[in-house]
């Protein structure tokens, strides 16, 4: 029989799992889940654990969703697959036609890929050719923001700004140019979010107008920098850069595929600010954590500068095999008719409240600077002197503790470094975001004790 020992022992000695370090697998168990159902995952022993993180960011409305379930074994029994050039299918013409109408107003044109690093691929890529289309190759470079994630792909990376990352791979990168964080946990005592973001976007408006002539776009992560600490900012920078970048001329790539879907309060990010991107990347939520798929949503505009005469030559290169998949394709469109039939967004924000009722506690902690909010993201810094925002030296691993702790109170929270942060499925209940909240103080308490 299949226990948890059995299978980890296996795993071990064929496996190589993503971004850890495998010798910690020496001392630190590897968690075999045998099924999840709602917020739940449960292990071959049969402990189970509240997925307080929505598994990497992706599950949206709770594991083996029944509706999900329901149209995914429906697609199946029509198509499962077929090649998108030459081709087309019925999903893929949905759920492009279902983007277009739910993005921000100007996104008509739905490019599909098939993972969140491939997405920001393409729109590097398009955002770069729209200019060689129209004749100016110069604008080729691009700017980001400190501290910003955009994938692990070379070109994603190279326009990503985890110092971990940039110091391992830096020299098989393009070279970027990266502006201030708006990040307001660096703002001054009594300063506002607001006033924060204005401020730290005067370097960003200065880079751009001695760059601009050779920049192709910006890329950003709009109002939460996830990967990088669920660090937070206000909607006023995202304002202040769709002006800048109009002023002078260039794209703005808005990275929603951590925060797209509903995980700001809004179904997408960039609704805070009004403003509608020149590209914007989804992922992640986009299949409710089913299947890998990705889009690029871009304007007419972009569109039409590569529309032309084959033998120009203008045609955007860029394919995977599993363009378009219908099975994902299906999926995304019935995790769109849950938003609209369930009333998601309206129903997250009574979540949200509550989670931040929840959590308030942790405020109070004497390792804790602050708890920080943008609708289902929730995030509290562990550090070693909070006033003088003295961190805990990164290879204490004092989140691994936090990790250990919620494993044995059923929940799966994972905090990034010394950062802890609540990203749950939309179908937890009050009750459940009671428990995290208590084993997130509790495990909390224990990491920084000494
Ligand atoms: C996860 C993530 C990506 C990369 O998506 P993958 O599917 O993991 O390649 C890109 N950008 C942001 C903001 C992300 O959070």
């Amino acid at each position: 029989m299949t226990d948890n020992a059995s299978l980890v022992a296996r795993d071990l000695a064929a496996l190589w799992h993503p971004c850890t370090q495998m010798k910690d697998h020496e001392w630190l168990p590897l968690v075999p889940v045998k099924r999840g159902k709602g917020v739940w995952l449960e292990d071959f022993d049969g402990n189970r654990y509240i997925d307080a993180i929505s598994s990497w960011w992706v599950n949206l409305f709770g594991h083996a969703n029944p509706r999900i379930n329901a149209a995914l074994r429906d697609q199946m029994e029509s198509l499962e697959h077929v090649i998108l050039a030459g081709f087309s299918h019925e999903p893929a013409v949905e759920l492009a036609e279902k983007l277009v109408e739910v993005t921000p107003a100007g996104l008509s044109r739905c490019f599909y890929a098939d993972n969140g690093s491939a997405a920001v691929e393409v729109a590097v890529k398009m955002s770069y050719h729209y200019w060689r289309n129209l004749r100016r190759p110069e604008k080729k470079r691009f700017i980001t923001l400190a501290n910003s994630y955009h994938g692990e792909t070379l070109g994603a990376l190279a326009v990503g700004n985890v110092a971990l990352y940039k110091e391992t791979y830096g020299p098989l990168l393009m070279e970027t140019l990266a502006a201030p964080t708006p990040d307001c946990f660096e703002r001054e005592e009594g300063e506002s979010w607001e006033a924060y973001s204005r401020r730290q976007f005067e370097p960003m408006r200065k880079l751009i107008a001695r760059h601009h002539q050779e920049v192709s776009a910006v890329i950003l992560e709009p109002l939460v920098q996830c990967a990088g600490g669920m660090r937070m900012y206000h909607p006023v920078y995202l304002e202040l850069l769709r002006e800048a970048c109009d002023e002078y001329d260039i794209h703005l790539i808005a990275d929603e595929i951590a925060v797209g879907f509903g995980r700001t309060g809004t179904l997408f990010a960039c609704e805070q600010a009004n403003i509608t991107p020149d590209f914007m990347c989804l992922s992640k939520g986009l299949t409710a954590g089913y299947l890998p798929l990705s889009a690029v949503m871009t304007t007419e505009k972009i569109y039409q500068a590569f529309y032309d005469e084959y033998d120009n030559l203008t045609a955007f290169l860029h394919s995977h095999s599993y363009t378009g998949n219908p099975l994902a394709c299906r999926v995304a469109l019935e995790t769109l008719k849950i938003f609209e039939d369930d009333q998601i967004i309206v129903r997250n924000r009574e979540l949200a409240e509550h989670a931040a009722r929840a959590f308030a506690p942790l405020a109070d902690h004497p390792h804790v600077r602050e708890v920080r909010q943008h609708g289902m993201i929730l995030a509290a810094e562990m550090m070693k002197d909070p006033k003088r925002r003295e961190p805990f030296p990164w290879h204490e691993r004092r989140g691994l503790k936090v990790y250990q702790h919620g494993l044995a109170n059923e929940v799966l929270m994972r905090p990034l470094g010394h950062v802890f942060y609540f990203m749950p499925p939309y179908v937890i209940t009050e009750s459940q975001i009671d428990h995290v909240a208590k084993m997130a103080l509790e495990g909390i308490d224990l990491a920084t004790r000494d």
